[in-house]
């Protein structure tokens, strides 16, 4: 079995409920979506044996994978996830909600960009929901979205700056909708990847 891997790399997860934990990143090519504020380079790649995916991120002291993209569910499969489960990886996915989610990943992050209406269909229950907003976005119907045990609202960074307009929008939005929370790209905030 084979996955292309844009990147590998160890960092904290940034954002979202884990935010702060010490987590090996896994980057695959390929998304089916184009969205305008993306700011990830996810189009290069190289094929990557299951081995030599464990030997690369055996350098690390970390058992939490983040499988992330592009769009990870394209390439994904259970067969693939079965290996690092045995070898005592956690998994968790930031998927954005077109695709079904392998069963054996034990923490997904939705990131919704579109077909809001149909995701439970696919997704039933997420970790966390964690929605992208721009200054001006109307606030998300939370009710179309899976369960879920955090809904979070992201303020869109500029690249790598802060866009305090768009985070001046998030907290007022969540004081008139106390049922989502606040979540910034902190990893961008303190400059790591
Ligand atoms: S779904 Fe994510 S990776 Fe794909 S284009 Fe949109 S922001 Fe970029």
């Amino acid at each position: 079995m084979k996955l292309i891997v844009n990147e590998i790399f160890y960092s904290l997860q940034g954002e979202g409920g884990r935010a702060g934990e010490a987590s090996i990143f896994i980057r695959l090519t390929k998304c089916n979506l184009a969205c305008s504020f993306c700011d990830t380079d996810f189009e290069e790649g190289q094929e990557m044996s299951l081995d030599q995916i464990l030997e690369e991120i055996g350098k690390y002291p970390c058992k939490w994978i983040i499988w992330t993209g592009g769009e990870p569910t394209i390439q994904l499969k259970d067969d693939h996830l079965a290996v690092f489960r045995d070898r005592g990886y956690k998994q968790a996915i930031e998927t954005n909600g077109t695709r079904k989610v392998p069963s054996l990943i034990d923490y997904i992050t939705c990131s919704p960009k579109q077909q809001y209406e149909t995701i439970k269909s696919r997704i039933p229950f997420a970790h966390e929901i964690r929605m992208p907003i721009t200054y001006g976005d109307s606030v998300p119907d939370i009710t179309v979205f899976p369960q879920a045990d955090n809904y979070f609202l992201s303020p869109v960074f500029d690249g790598d700056k802060i866009n305090i307009d768009n985070v001046s929008y998030c907290v007022d939005l969540i004081k008139k909708h106390p049922q989502w929370r606040l979540s910034l790209q902190i990893h961008k905030l303190i400059h790591i990847e």
